[in-house]
Protein backbone atom coordinates (compact mmCIF):
# COMPACT_ATOMS: atom_id res chain seq x y z
CA UNK A 1 0.00 0.00 0.00
CA UNK A 2 1.35 3.48 -0.83
CA UNK A 3 -1.54 5.73 -0.73
CA UNK A 4 -0.62 7.18 2.88
CA UNK A 5 -3.93 7.92 3.75
CA UNK A 6 -5.45 5.06 3.53
CA UNK A 7 -5.70 3.92 7.16
CA UNK A 8 -8.15 1.17 5.94
CA UNK A 9 -5.99 -1.88 5.17
CA UNK A 10 -2.66 -1.76 6.85
CA UNK A 11 -3.77 -1.72 10.59
CA UNK A 12 -5.50 -5.03 9.25
CA UNK A 13 -1.92 -6.23 8.02
CA UNK A 14 -0.85 -5.53 11.06
CA UNK A 15 -3.75 -7.19 12.85
CA UNK A 16 -2.93 -9.76 10.97
CA UNK A 17 0.72 -10.46 11.57
CA UNK A 18 -0.16 -9.85 15.46
CA UNK A 19 -2.30 -13.07 15.15
CA UNK A 20 0.24 -15.00 13.33
CA UNK A 21 2.91 -14.22 15.67
CA UNK A 22 0.69 -15.06 18.55
CA UNK A 23 0.03 -18.59 16.78
CA UNK A 24 3.55 -18.80 16.30
CA UNK A 25 4.65 -18.28 19.59
CA UNK A 26 1.49 -19.32 21.96
CA UNK A 27 -0.19 -22.19 19.53
CA UNK A 28 -3.23 -22.11 17.69
CA UNK A 29 -6.09 -20.30 19.58
CA UNK A 30 -10.05 -20.67 20.38
CA UNK A 31 -11.96 -19.72 17.49
CA UNK A 32 -13.03 -17.14 20.42
CA UNK A 33 -9.82 -15.44 20.92
CA UNK A 34 -9.67 -15.31 16.94
CA UNK A 35 -13.90 -13.63 16.92
CA UNK A 36 -12.75 -10.69 19.82
CA UNK A 37 -9.64 -9.63 17.92
CA UNK A 38 -11.09 -9.21 14.81
CA UNK A 39 -14.09 -7.88 15.68
CA UNK A 40 -12.82 -5.71 18.52
CA UNK A 41 -8.79 -5.14 18.20
CA UNK A 42 -8.46 -1.34 19.14
CA UNK A 43 -6.51 -0.59 15.67
CA UNK A 44 -7.92 -3.37 13.21
CA UNK A 45 -11.20 -4.55 14.93
CA UNK A 46 -14.36 -4.57 12.41
CA UNK A 47 -16.30 -2.68 14.73
CA UNK A 48 -13.85 -1.03 16.66
CA UNK A 49 -13.13 1.23 13.12
CA UNK A 50 -16.12 0.97 11.01
CA UNK A 51 -19.78 1.55 10.94
CA UNK A 52 -20.75 -1.49 8.71
CA UNK A 53 -24.32 -1.63 8.77
CA UNK A 54 -26.10 0.23 5.81
CA UNK A 55 -27.16 -0.90 2.48
CA UNK A 56 -24.38 0.55 0.87
CA UNK A 57 -21.94 -1.04 3.65
CA UNK A 58 -21.51 -4.69 4.36
CA UNK A 59 -24.91 -5.68 6.11
CA UNK A 60 -28.17 -4.46 6.45
CA UNK A 61 -30.59 -5.17 9.73
CA UNK A 62 -33.93 -4.84 11.03
CA UNK A 63 -33.94 -1.17 12.45
CA UNK A 64 -31.97 -0.44 8.99
CA UNK A 65 -34.62 -1.90 7.11
CA UNK A 66 -37.73 -0.27 8.03
CA UNK A 67 -38.17 2.26 10.83
CA UNK A 68 -40.87 0.66 11.85
CA UNK A 69 -39.04 -2.11 13.31
CA UNK A 70 -37.45 0.53 15.68
CA UNK A 71 -40.92 2.29 16.69
CA UNK A 72 -42.46 -1.12 17.65
CA UNK A 73 -39.59 -1.67 19.97
CA UNK A 74 -40.08 1.91 21.52
CA UNK A 75 -43.61 0.81 21.65
CA UNK A 76 -43.01 -2.42 23.60
CA UNK A 77 -40.96 -0.57 26.26
CA UNK A 78 -43.45 2.28 27.05
CA UNK A 79 -46.10 -0.69 27.61
CA UNK A 80 -43.44 -2.56 30.17
CA UNK A 81 -43.08 0.38 31.22
CA UNK A 82 -46.59 0.99 32.32
CA UNK A 83 -46.80 -2.68 33.28
CA UNK A 84 -44.30 -1.92 35.77
CA UNK A 85 -46.18 0.80 36.90
CA UNK A 86 -44.62 3.96 35.38
CA UNK A 87 -41.21 4.52 37.71
CA UNK A 88 -39.71 7.68 37.20
CA UNK A 89 -36.72 7.43 36.20
CA UNK A 90 -36.50 4.19 34.37
CA UNK A 91 -33.40 3.08 33.14
CA UNK A 92 -33.43 2.08 29.78
CA UNK A 93 -30.51 0.49 27.74
CA UNK A 94 -29.62 -0.86 24.53
CA UNK A 95 -27.05 -3.99 23.96
CA UNK A 96 -25.16 -2.83 20.94
CA UNK A 97 -26.67 -0.52 19.27
CA UNK A 98 -25.25 0.03 15.65
CA UNK A 99 -25.85 3.22 14.22
CA UNK A 100 -28.56 4.59 16.99
CA UNK A 101 -31.44 4.06 14.19
CA UNK A 102 -33.59 1.68 16.22
CA UNK A 103 -33.10 3.95 19.64
CA UNK A 104 -33.79 7.25 17.61
CA UNK A 105 -37.00 5.46 15.88
CA UNK A 106 -38.06 3.93 19.50
CA UNK A 107 -38.10 7.29 21.37
CA UNK A 108 -40.05 8.96 18.53
CA UNK A 109 -42.31 6.47 19.10
CA UNK A 110 -42.24 5.94 22.90
CA UNK A 111 -43.31 9.98 23.12
CA UNK A 112 -46.92 8.30 22.26
CA UNK A 113 -46.90 7.30 26.04
CA UNK A 114 -47.38 9.90 28.42
CA UNK A 115 -44.30 10.49 30.60
CA UNK A 116 -42.46 7.78 29.20
CA UNK A 117 -39.58 9.36 27.35
CA UNK A 118 -39.23 12.01 30.62
CA UNK A 119 -38.77 9.23 32.59
CA UNK A 120 -36.40 7.25 30.68
CA UNK A 121 -32.44 7.57 31.56
CA UNK A 122 -30.87 6.28 28.45
CA UNK A 123 -27.08 4.48 28.37
CA UNK A 124 -25.77 2.64 25.36
CA UNK A 125 -23.87 -0.39 25.87
CA UNK A 126 -21.66 -0.07 23.06
CA UNK A 127 -17.80 -1.82 22.72
CA UNK A 128 -16.59 0.03 19.51
CA UNK A 129 -15.33 4.01 19.42
CA UNK A 130 -16.41 4.33 15.74
CA UNK A 131 -20.36 3.18 16.52
CA UNK A 132 -20.33 5.23 19.41
CA UNK A 133 -19.29 8.50 17.39
CA UNK A 134 -22.03 7.05 14.63
CA UNK A 135 -24.95 6.52 17.68
CA UNK A 136 -24.02 10.11 19.23
CA UNK A 137 -24.67 11.70 15.37
CA UNK A 138 -27.91 9.87 15.03
CA UNK A 139 -29.39 10.69 18.42
CA UNK A 140 -28.30 14.04 18.27
CA UNK A 141 -31.58 15.65 18.36
CA UNK A 142 -33.48 12.79 20.21
CA UNK A 143 -35.43 13.57 23.27
CA UNK A 144 -33.30 11.93 25.77
CA UNK A 145 -29.23 12.05 25.49
CA UNK A 146 -27.33 8.80 26.08
CA UNK A 147 -24.42 7.92 28.44
CA UNK A 148 -22.36 5.46 26.85
CA UNK A 149 -21.35 2.44 29.05
CA UNK A 150 -19.69 -0.78 28.99
CA UNK A 151 -21.09 -3.59 30.36
CA UNK A 152 -24.54 -4.05 32.01
CA UNK A 153 -23.23 -4.19 35.43
CA UNK A 154 -22.47 -0.30 34.44
CA UNK A 155 -26.25 0.91 34.35
CA UNK A 156 -27.05 3.07 37.26
CA UNK A 157 -29.32 0.65 39.64
CA UNK A 158 -33.24 0.70 39.18
CA UNK A 159 -36.28 -0.56 37.59
CA UNK A 160 -34.80 -1.09 33.90
CA UNK A 161 -35.31 -1.81 30.60
CA UNK A 162 -33.23 -3.43 28.37
CA UNK A 163 -33.25 -3.64 24.15
CA UNK A 164 -31.55 -5.24 21.80
CA UNK A 165 -30.69 -6.43 18.56
CA UNK A 166 -27.97 -8.36 17.10
CA UNK A 167 -26.20 -8.45 19.70
CA UNK A 168 -25.88 -11.79 21.11
CA UNK A 169 -24.54 -13.16 17.58
CA UNK A 170 -21.40 -11.25 17.97
CA UNK A 171 -20.16 -12.56 21.53
CA UNK A 172 -17.43 -15.20 20.60
CA UNK A 173 -18.10 -18.32 20.57
CA UNK A 174 -15.62 -21.97 20.60
CA UNK A 175 -16.21 -24.77 18.50
CA UNK A 176 -15.53 -28.81 18.96
CA UNK A 177 -15.62 -31.43 16.53
CA UNK A 178 -16.10 -35.06 18.04
CA UNK A 179 -13.44 -37.54 16.96
CA UNK A 180 -13.18 -40.71 18.02
CA UNK A 181 -15.90 -40.13 20.33
CA UNK A 182 -14.44 -37.61 22.41
CA UNK A 183 -15.20 -33.77 21.59
CA UNK A 184 -11.78 -32.05 20.78
CA UNK A 185 -11.63 -28.21 20.47
CA UNK A 186 -11.84 -26.78 16.52
CA UNK A 187 -8.85 -23.82 17.44
CA UNK A 188 -7.67 -21.32 14.98
CA UNK A 189 -3.84 -22.17 13.48
CA UNK A 190 -1.73 -21.59 10.63
CA UNK A 191 -2.14 -23.54 7.48
CA UNK A 192 0.20 -26.33 6.88
CA UNK A 193 1.38 -25.41 3.27
CA UNK A 194 1.03 -21.68 3.57
CA UNK A 195 2.21 -20.32 6.55
CA UNK A 196 0.51 -16.51 5.67
CA UNK A 197 -3.04 -18.45 5.94
CA UNK A 198 -4.88 -19.16 9.18
CA UNK A 199 -6.49 -22.99 8.85
CA UNK A 200 -8.78 -24.96 11.68
CA UNK A 201 -7.06 -27.24 13.43
CA UNK A 202 -7.58 -29.51 16.26
CA UNK A 203 -6.95 -29.03 19.85
CA UNK A 204 -7.12 -30.96 22.78
CA UNK A 205 -9.89 -32.58 24.17
CA UNK A 206 -12.92 -30.35 26.28
CA UNK A 207 -12.35 -30.12 29.58
CA UNK A 208 -15.50 -30.96 31.98
CA UNK A 209 -16.03 -27.43 32.25
CA UNK A 210 -15.95 -27.14 28.78
CA UNK A 211 -18.19 -29.66 28.43
CA UNK A 212 -20.95 -28.21 30.29
CA UNK A 213 -21.00 -25.47 28.07
CA UNK A 214 -21.97 -27.97 25.43
CA UNK A 215 -25.86 -28.42 25.01
CA UNK A 216 -26.74 -32.14 27.34
CA UNK A 217 -28.88 -32.85 23.90
CA UNK A 218 -25.89 -32.63 22.00
CA UNK A 219 -22.96 -34.32 23.80
CA UNK A 220 -23.88 -37.70 22.35
CA UNK A 221 -23.89 -36.28 18.35
CA UNK A 222 -21.63 -39.10 16.73
CA UNK A 223 -18.09 -38.30 15.58
CA UNK A 224 -17.62 -36.38 13.31
CA UNK A 225 -20.05 -33.80 14.76
CA UNK A 226 -19.20 -29.87 14.86
CA UNK A 227 -20.74 -28.54 17.83
CA UNK A 228 -20.49 -24.49 19.46
CA UNK A 229 -19.89 -23.28 22.54
CA UNK A 230 -21.00 -19.77 23.75
CA UNK A 231 -19.20 -18.98 26.90
CA UNK A 232 -20.12 -15.45 26.99
CA UNK A 233 -23.63 -16.05 27.31
CA UNK A 234 -23.50 -16.71 30.90
CA UNK A 235 -21.75 -13.21 31.72
CA UNK A 236 -24.79 -11.38 30.03
CA UNK A 237 -27.62 -13.27 31.59
CA UNK A 238 -26.15 -12.92 35.21
CA UNK A 239 -25.71 -8.91 35.19
CA UNK A 240 -29.21 -8.95 33.73
CA UNK A 241 -30.26 -11.44 36.14
CA UNK A 242 -28.76 -9.08 39.10
CA UNK A 243 -30.57 -6.44 37.82
CA UNK A 244 -33.81 -7.61 37.25
CA UNK A 245 -33.67 -9.07 40.59
CA UNK A 246 -32.93 -6.15 42.34
CA UNK A 247 -35.34 -3.90 40.58
CA UNK A 248 -38.19 -4.84 38.11
CA UNK A 249 -37.13 -4.69 34.68
CA UNK A 250 -37.85 -6.29 31.45
CA UNK A 251 -34.84 -7.53 29.15
CA UNK A 252 -36.18 -7.85 25.39
CA UNK A 253 -33.33 -9.83 22.75
CA UNK A 254 -33.76 -10.29 19.33
CA UNK A 255 -31.32 -12.43 16.86
CA UNK A 256 -31.04 -15.32 14.64
CA UNK A 257 -30.67 -18.89 15.71
CA UNK A 258 -32.17 -21.72 16.30
CA UNK A 259 -34.67 -22.47 18.94
CA UNK A 260 -33.59 -25.55 20.16
CA UNK A 261 -29.34 -26.75 19.84
CA UNK A 262 -28.42 -28.20 16.61
CA UNK A 263 -25.23 -29.41 15.39
CA UNK A 264 -23.48 -27.41 12.88
CA UNK A 265 -20.64 -24.60 12.23
CA UNK A 266 -22.83 -21.51 12.15
CA UNK A 267 -20.05 -18.92 11.95
CA UNK A 268 -20.38 -16.60 9.57
CA UNK A 269 -18.40 -13.68 7.50
CA UNK A 270 -20.24 -11.11 5.96
CA UNK A 271 -18.57 -8.37 3.90
CA UNK A 272 -20.50 -6.53 1.15
CA UNK A 273 -23.63 -8.46 1.47
CA UNK A 274 -21.90 -11.38 0.76
CA UNK A 275 -20.43 -14.44 2.68
CA UNK A 276 -16.98 -14.65 3.20
CA UNK A 277 -14.34 -16.97 4.23
CA UNK A 278 -14.20 -16.11 8.17
CA UNK A 279 -10.44 -16.58 8.73
CA UNK A 280 -9.83 -15.05 5.26
CA UNK A 281 -9.29 -11.13 6.74
CA UNK A 282 -9.77 -10.62 10.29
CA UNK A 283 -11.19 -7.37 10.75
CA UNK A 284 -12.43 -6.97 6.87
CA UNK A 285 -15.29 -8.91 7.50
CA UNK A 286 -18.36 -9.08 10.33
CA UNK A 287 -18.11 -12.39 12.10
CA UNK A 288 -21.05 -13.65 14.14
CA UNK A 289 -22.52 -16.76 15.22
CA UNK A 290 -26.16 -18.25 15.58
CA UNK A 291 -27.73 -17.64 19.20
CA UNK A 292 -28.82 -20.95 21.07
CA UNK A 293 -31.88 -19.91 21.92
CA UNK A 294 -33.14 -23.24 24.36
CA UNK A 295 -29.32 -22.76 26.46
CA UNK A 296 -30.05 -18.62 26.55
CA UNK A 297 -33.60 -19.46 28.14
CA UNK A 298 -32.64 -21.77 30.16
CA UNK A 299 -29.57 -19.48 31.40
CA UNK A 300 -32.76 -16.91 32.58
CA UNK A 301 -34.79 -19.49 34.24
CA UNK A 302 -31.85 -20.81 36.41
CA UNK A 303 -31.14 -17.12 37.77
CA UNK A 304 -34.58 -17.15 38.43
CA UNK A 305 -36.23 -14.71 35.70
CA UNK A 306 -39.06 -15.29 34.04
CA UNK A 307 -38.50 -16.08 30.44
CA UNK A 308 -41.23 -15.82 27.62
CA UNK A 309 -40.20 -16.89 24.30
CA UNK A 310 -37.98 -17.26 21.44
CA UNK A 311 -41.22 -16.44 18.92
CA UNK A 312 -40.11 -15.63 15.67
CA UNK A 313 -39.56 -11.93 14.81
CA UNK A 314 -42.16 -12.07 12.22
CA UNK A 315 -45.10 -13.56 15.19
CA UNK A 316 -44.12 -11.18 17.64
CA UNK A 317 -44.61 -7.79 15.18
CA UNK A 318 -47.31 -9.07 13.84
CA UNK A 319 -49.19 -9.36 17.01
CA UNK A 320 -47.41 -5.69 17.88
CA UNK A 321 -49.73 -4.69 14.60
CA UNK A 322 -47.28 -3.94 12.43
CA UNK A 323 -49.35 -4.66 9.48
CA UNK A 324 -51.43 -2.07 10.56
CA UNK A 325 -48.80 0.24 11.22
CA UNK A 326 -47.36 -0.44 7.65
CA UNK A 327 -51.22 0.63 6.00
CA UNK A 328 -52.00 3.57 8.18
CA UNK A 329 -48.11 4.89 7.05
CA UNK A 330 -48.96 4.46 3.68
CA UNK A 331 -52.65 5.75 3.61
CA UNK A 332 -52.60 8.66 1.15
CA UNK A 333 -49.29 8.39 -0.11
CA UNK A 334 -48.26 7.34 -3.78
CA UNK A 335 -48.00 3.49 -4.64
CA UNK A 336 -44.23 3.74 -4.38
CA UNK A 337 -44.26 4.53 -0.89
CA UNK A 338 -47.37 1.68 0.01
CA UNK A 339 -44.68 -0.92 -2.26
CA UNK A 340 -41.44 0.21 -0.05
CA UNK A 341 -43.34 -0.25 2.51
CA UNK A 342 -44.87 -3.94 1.99
CA UNK A 343 -41.32 -4.68 1.12
CA UNK A 344 -39.72 -3.44 4.35
CA UNK A 345 -42.63 -5.33 5.98
CA UNK A 346 -42.02 -8.72 3.92
CA UNK A 347 -38.47 -8.31 5.15
CA UNK A 348 -39.24 -8.06 8.66
CA UNK A 349 -41.99 -10.61 8.86
CA UNK A 350 -42.17 -13.50 6.41
CA UNK A 351 -41.44 -16.97 6.75
CA UNK A 352 -38.09 -17.33 4.16
CA UNK A 353 -37.48 -13.76 4.99
CA UNK A 354 -36.56 -12.97 8.58
CA UNK A 355 -39.62 -13.42 10.01
CA UNK A 356 -38.91 -17.36 11.31
CA UNK A 357 -34.84 -16.88 11.35
CA UNK A 358 -34.94 -14.40 13.77
CA UNK A 359 -36.59 -14.57 17.13
CA UNK A 360 -37.51 -12.78 19.68
CA UNK A 361 -36.76 -13.35 23.30
CA UNK A 362 -37.70 -11.60 26.65
CA UNK A 363 -36.92 -11.60 30.32
CA UNK A 364 -39.18 -10.23 33.23
CA UNK A 365 -38.26 -10.08 36.49
CA UNK A 366 -40.87 -12.47 38.58
CA UNK A 367 -44.22 -11.47 39.18
CA UNK A 368 -44.43 -8.61 36.65
CA UNK A 369 -47.47 -9.34 34.07
CA UNK A 370 -45.82 -10.85 30.38
CA UNK A 371 -44.20 -8.46 27.68
CA UNK A 372 -46.52 -7.12 24.97
CA UNK A 373 -46.27 -9.67 22.41
CA UNK A 374 -45.27 -12.26 23.98
CA UNK A 375 -48.21 -12.45 26.23
CA UNK A 376 -49.27 -15.49 24.45
CA UNK A 377 -46.41 -17.64 25.93
CA UNK A 378 -46.45 -18.83 29.37
CA UNK A 379 -43.38 -18.19 31.27
CA UNK A 380 -40.92 -20.70 31.83
N1 LIG B 1 -28.28 -3.38 16.97
C1 LIG B 1 -27.73 -2.82 15.75
C2 LIG B 1 -26.30 -3.25 15.49
C3 LIG B 1 -26.01 -4.71 15.39
S1 LIG B 1 -24.29 -5.01 15.10
C4 LIG B 1 -28.62 -3.15 14.60
O1 LIG B 1 -29.49 -4.00 14.76
O2 LIG B 1 -28.47 -2.56 13.54
C5 LIG B 1 -23.68 -5.41 16.71
C6 LIG B 1 -23.52 -4.24 17.64
O3 LIG B 1 -23.11 -4.74 18.91
C7 LIG B 1 -22.48 -3.23 17.24
O4 LIG B 1 -22.90 -1.97 17.69
C8 LIG B 1 -21.26 -3.74 18.01
O5 LIG B 1 -20.24 -2.79 18.14
C9 LIG B 1 -21.90 -4.11 19.32
N2 LIG B 1 -21.20 -5.08 20.16
C10 LIG B 1 -20.84 -6.35 19.81
N3 LIG B 1 -20.27 -7.00 20.85
C11 LIG B 1 -20.28 -6.13 21.88
C12 LIG B 1 -19.84 -6.21 23.24
N4 LIG B 1 -19.29 -7.31 23.72
N5 LIG B 1 -20.02 -5.14 24.03
C13 LIG B 1 -20.63 -4.03 23.56
N6 LIG B 1 -21.05 -3.88 22.27
C14 LIG B 1 -20.88 -4.92 21.45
Amino acid sequence: MTDQFDDDFRPREQLRAQLMARIASEGAMPVSTFMAEALFDPMAGYYATKDPLGADKDFITSPEISQMFGEFIGLWAAECWGQMGAPHPVQLAELGPGTGRMMSDALRAGAAAPGFVEAIELSLVEASPALKMVQGQTLAKAPVQPRWIRLIDDMPPGPSLIVSNEFLDCLPIRQAVKVDGQWRERLVGLAPKDAEKFAFVLGGGLSDADLALVAPSLRDEPDGSLVELRPADAPVMDALAERLKAAPGYALFIDYGSATPEPGDTLQAIAKHQKVDPLDDPGGADLTAWVDFERFAELGAAAGLDVYGPVGQGDFLKGLGIETRAASLAKGRGDDVAARLQRQLNRLVAPDDMGELFKVIAFASQGLPPPPGLDRYKPR
